[in-house]
């Protein structure tokens, strides 16, 4: 499933094919995923609108749109779900014909360029939502740890709020947004606390590791997809690509202390973690 890096990639990629652009056609049958919007509407919040930006919170997206008025201005919100997967290429190309997956297509002129943008998705867990006000999926959403999210002092607050394991905390997309199951993983493996420790009983330190932890991660993951180049991973290997410390790893030895990795489940996610080096806070 992507995680903040992955949607953060897509961001950067959306930002550079689009800012500027002016949307000249713009196409999704995919009613469910359109939900609770329509084709139509799809269509007619897209077409002749510039597009300003593109910001993300979390794991969604926000296209922000420029309409001929101020009051036309729209915003398309955009979510990954499992295997979504945005792709550019021009519109003359060969390739031209609709791959496979393809759930939409926006068709941009820039810079007297025609090019097209398309969202695949397989297994259709994705959303595509068009509002000219935000939605509440994206105000819902807590802070992002790229925008300063990852304040010690806020963070502490919410863990001494709450007597959930640690990592079901990190993963609630009320305190931070964008943080699944392989950050939360190896953030508090990199952290060196044990995952079911409460909320409250972490001390100022843990707190901060456990901040530290996500920046690093957040850092080495986004690294890694920018030696890959700026397409990103393919959406079928937002799992399983890149080398991990303890997500994936349950039985393998712990990289600090060869110690057997250990798996639970916590809030019905599998969670791994060293029974050895990762401490259980009571
Ligand atoms: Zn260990």
């Amino acid at each position: 499933m992507p995680e903040l890096p992955d949607v953060e990639v897509a961001r950067r990629n959306l930002h550079r094919w689009m800012v500027g652009g002016t949307i000249v056609a713009a196409r999704c049958a995919d009613r469910y995923l359109l939900r609770p919007g329509s084709p139509r509407a799809f269509e007619h919040a897209l077409v002749g609108r510039t597009v300003a930006g593109v910001e993300r919170k979390g794991k969604w997206l926000k296209v922000v749109l420029d309409g001929p008025s101020a009051s036309q201005g729209r915003r398309l919100f955009a979510h990954l779900g499992m295997t979504g997967d945005w792709t550019e290429g021009s519109a003359g190309d060969a390739e031209n014909a609709a791959p496979r997956f393809e759930r939409a297509r926006i068709d941009l002129e820039r810079r007297g360029r025609a090019l097209v943008v398309r969202y695949l998705d397989s297994r259709r867990f994705g959303r595509l939502v068009v509002s000219s006000d935000d939605i509440v999926e994206w105000t819902s959403l807590g802070p992002d740890p790229l925008a300063g999210g990852l304040d010690v002092a806020t963070l502490a607050d919410a863990f001494a709020r709450s007597r959930r394991p640690v990592k079901e905390i990190v993963m609630d997309q009320s305190v931070l947004a964008g943080i699944g199951n392989i950050l939360a993983t190896e953030a508090l493996w990199r952290a060196r606390l044990d995952p079911r420790s409460p909320g409250t009983t972490l001390s100022r330190s843990d707190v901060r590791a456990v901040a530290r932890g996500l920046r690093d991660e957040i850092a080495r993951e986004l690294a890694e997809r920018e030696d890959r180049g700026p397409d990103g991973p393919a959406p079928e290997t937002y799992e399983t690509d890149g080398t991990f410390n303890a997500y994936g790893r349950a039985g393998a030895p712990c990289p600090r202390d060869g110690a057997p990795l250990a798996r639970v489940t916590l809030g019905g996610r599998s969670t791994v973690f060293c029974k050895v080096c990762q401490v259980l806070r009571r």
